[in-house]
């Protein structure tokens, strides 16, 4: 058996052969042609057919995974209609008298080495959607099917890349996970797959791509982990644990509506996390016992859109997010981009080290019109539900004094405009940063709530990159440094009666339960599928005794020391995990 770790971008564990995905090359000649003419209409036929394509695969899209995920397949109609591409391959095909296929393969490979050469993740990203699309073209002309990789059995998945349409073409009740070299959390397909509840990594080494079809292969979505031919022990043992999580998880959801109240009577709030207005997630989270949405990722709303989306956009898609859950609290996060999340039309510049950088709400009070949009649309939405607001990456009191100036500024505009906006919106701050924590205390005076950023906090405490795959090992939110931060976060609000949620990827692991909850935590807020399992843990424990252990956790050493102490004060905790 082999074990080989990769970057969890989506949870779940799945038993599967190998399956490689390769698309049958595209072979042709560079031909000289006689007649330009003929060869510009052939050329716009297949761009016709392929607009065709495009758009039945945006429908099933829409109908599959929303409105959101499937703004991508728009990107592409977007991308095959764009007139310096079809002018491009026309000058090439008249002036060098060669066939379409040859002007088109050449004029994309120059849009992708010009895209290539900016230094930003995000639009090099998008070079694949680019060859994506000129690949669909490109099939049309040779006369090659469309959908050349086609499953016919229960696979996980393995590509050195795979552009959203491939993830979406492929039979969904066959793929049972996906593995790829390429792509970060933020990567659409990524996305997608978390949206399709399919286990995948990303960051996998090239030497996958050289394993025979078939190979049976444990994907452990929750850790990161590929395991090529497990044992008859191992896979007996990932079975288990799969069944079990399925009878845990249904028993869970079926108590899911019960507030989480521990043996003695301590209530914790159970939160979701939510990325996007579509309904179906949005009914999914509740049905799933969400008391609230701790943190709107608002950022993938603006990744989802071709271009900035204005004011009357953003109104109608928080309005959706707040009348779902009516008067249950929806903490609505604004505009996080920089590090890893990049938009291609606000053109940044260049950072050596964009997670340091103009992220977040530094970036917003550098951008008012960009920030004012948000919070007018967010303002204007809030009497449709129970409206939060709260800012990421905040470093010190001063760009809260920046942000709070902010918000009266756009209530003041809107009030005169005639909006009936609520008296008082919550304002909170995330505390992902170490400094932020450090000074929780001081911060708690200007804020009504935190939610600590364990993803951001780790990664900012520890040094550790949080995309890189090879230092997955020493990002562990157990670690006691981390949890010595969180503890005196939630002691700096406490001390002011303020409240503390948390809504990194901690929140919703098992083993952290028991912790968080004994630390003091006000409020967790997870993925919607963990929130039954959560809120069962809770009623499990006595805060007495999570108290004890979170103390004790706090004098260890370790992040495998502090696991242990969990599994051994809780031992019911292994059947979650
Ligand atoms: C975090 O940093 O923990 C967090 C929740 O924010 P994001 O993962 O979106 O950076
Ligand atoms: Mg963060």
């Amino acid at each position: 058996m082999q074990s080989i770790q990769a970057i969890s971008v989506s949870r779940g564990i799945s038993i599967a052969p190998v399956f490689q995905f390769r698309n049958t090359p595209l072979i042709y000649d560079r031909r000289r042609i006689e007649n330009p003419l003929e060869e510009w209409e052939r050329y716009q036929q297949a761009v016709r057919e392929s607009l065709n394509r495009l758009e039945q695969i945006y429908h099933q899209a829409v109908s599959e995974v929303g409105t959101d995920e499937a703004g991508i397949f728009h990107a592409h109609i977007s991308i095959l209609q764009d007139p310096d591409l079809n002018d491009g391959v026309k000058d090439r095909i008249y002036s060098e008298k060669i066939n379409a296929e040859s002007a088109l393969y050449e004029v994309s490979e120059e849009y992708c080495r010009m895209l290539e050469d900016i230094n930003d993740e995000y639009i090099r990203a998008r070079t694949t959607d680019l060859r994506d699309v000129r690949d669909g073209v490109l099939r049309i002309l040779l006369h090659v099917d469309g959908q050349q990789v086609k499953l016919t059995a229960p696979a996980i998945v393995v590509a050195r890349e795979l552009t959203p349409s491939e993830c979406l073409l492929l039979d969904r009740r066959l793929v049972k996970g996906f593995c790829t070299i390429e792509g970060g959390t933020t990567s659409h397909t990524a996305i997608l797959s978390r949206s399709l509840g399919i286990p995948a990594v990303v960051g996998i080494p090239e030497s996958l791509l050289d394993v025979p079809n078939g190979t049976t292969t444990i994907l452990d979505g929750y850790e990161g982990k590929i395991l090529l031919q497990p044992d008859a022990e191992t896979i007996r043992q990932y079975e288990q644990r799969q069944s079990k999580r399925r009878q845990v998880f249904d028993s869970a959801l079926r108590e899911t509506h019960r507030p989480a109240l521990t043996q003695d009577g301590h209530c914790v709030e159970v939160f979701a996390n939510i990325a996007n207005d579509n309904p179906q997630d949005l009914k999914e989270a509740l049905q799933n016992g969400a008391e609230g949405v701790g943190l709107l990722r608002t950022e993938f709303i603006y990744l989802d859109c071709e271009i900035l989306p204005d004011e009357e956009v953003q109104f109608h898609k928080y309005k959706t997010v707040l009348e779902a859950f009516g008067d249950k609290p929806v903490i609505l996060r604004t505009l996080d981009i920089g590090g890893d999340k990049q938009l291609p039309y606000l053109d940044l510049p260049y950072e050596l080290n964009p997670f340091l950088g103009v992220r977040g709400l530094r970036l917003c009070l550098r951008n008012l019109p960009l920030f004012k949009a948000q919070i007018r649309a967010a303002l204007r939405a809030a009497s449709y539900g129970n409206l939060y607001l709260m800012f990421p990456m905040v470093t010190k009191a001063a760009e809260i004094h920046a942000a709070k100036a902010v918000i009266a500024e756009c209530r003041r505009e809107l009030e005169a405009e005639g909006c009936r906006i609520p008296p008082r919106i919550p304002l909170g701050i995330m505390i992902e940063i170490p400094a932020a924590a450090l000074m929780a205390r001081h911060l708690a005076k200007e804020v009504d709530f935190f939610s600590i950023g364990t993803n951001d906090l780790t990664q900012y405490t520890l040094a550790v990159d949080r995309t890189n795959a090879v230092l997955t090992d020493l990002a562990n939110g157990f670690d006691p440094a981390v949890l010595t931060l969180i503890q005196a976060v939630i002691e700096g609000a406490h001390a002011h009666g303020k409240k503390t949620g948390i809504c990194g990827e901690l929140g919703g692991d098992p083993l952290a339960i028991p912790l968080l909850v004994g630390m003091g935590m006000d409020e967790l807020s997870m993925n919607a599928g963990e929130i039954p399992a959560a809120k069962q843990i809770i009623r499990q424990i006595s805060l007495r005794e999570a108290q004890a252990v979170s103390q004790q956790a706090l004098e260890l050493e370790t992040p495998q020391e502090v696991i242990g102490l969990v599994k051994s004060a809780f031992p019911f905790i292994e059947n979650y995990i």
